[in-house]
């Protein structure tokens, strides 16, 4: 029974309008689903160490609109089924995330940011037509994403919103990838677009959706940190934030 997406059916937004990319000329091609593989990592280009981002510094780390952990806030209420209360979920951290980026895009730009960066040498890329993994400029990459995750949310057969339809069998799988795909813009925007996320002074509501974001995954085993890994195995832009917040006890170790 999805009973309970029914429910918030119709809060869902208005539909996007295409950014600064024409999708329909450029293509639009659906991401691959193999996890953590589509990524490059470019060599640092000197020896000097790299300045600490400033979302790893105090006091931005630790700025939260919610104290303490997520742990209660992400357990499935108990006569919610699991699927139902994932659904529910992804859609809020959609929609949640697409009003963050949408006060970012006049900085998210062609020309600002001409890749998807998520670190000092990360970046995700995305399959063309002959599902070549290529570079696009974030805003591009993003808008992708989005269209995507739109339609998704609006295929009754991928998220069943009448009552008596079943999730189908592969909805984990799904969910896991939409997960994935989320993650990577937070990724982006922490990585690139943090200091005008200070000036809007959002940082609080920022930090507070994503450590939510990242309980929820640990909570339904779909976080896939590894998409944040360099080839020595350390953790890169916000692998390190999510590693300080477990050291701080906002999320659970
Ligand atoms: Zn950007």
């Amino acid at each position: 029974m999805s009973g309970f997406l029914n429910s918030i059916g119709r809060l869902r937004a208005p539909k996007r309008s295409p950014l600064n990319t024409p999708t329909s000329q450029t293509g639009f091609f659906e991401p691959l689903p193999s996890p953590g593989a589509e990524f490059t990592q470019n060599p640092l280009s000197s020896g000097s160490p790299q300045p600490k981002p400033l979302y790893l510094c105090q006091p931005f780390v630790k700025a939260a609109l919610v104290k303490g952990s997520f742990k209660t806030i992400v357990a499935p209420p108990k006569y919610v089924d699991v699927n139902e209360w994932v659904a529910v979920n992804l859609f809020d951290f959609y929609h949640n995330l697409n009003h963050f980026y949408g006060a970012l895009t006049d900085f998210c730009t062609l020309q600002n940011c001409p890749t998807m960066s998520a670190g000092p040498t990360l970046n995700f890329l995305w399959p063309d037509q002959n599902q070549r993994l290529v570079s696009l400029p974030a805003p591009t990459y993003i808008d992708f994403v989005m269209s995507w995750l739109q339609k998704l949310l609006d295929d009754e057969n991928v998220f069943p919103t009448k009552s008596g339809r079943d999730f189908p069998n592969s909805f984990a799988y799904t969910a896991k990838h939409i997960y994935k795909h989320l993650f990577r813009i937070f990724a982006h925007l922490y990585h690139q677009h943090f200091e005008q996320i200070l000036h809007l002074s959002i940082e609080a509501h920022f930090n507070s959706l994503f450590a939510h974001f990242l309980a929820f995954g640990k909570e339904f085993d779909i976080l896939v940190m590894k998409d944040l890994m360099t080839n020595q195995g350390m953790g890169q832009g916000v692998a390190e934030l999510s590693e300080k917040w477990r050291e701080m006890g906002i999320l659970e170790a």
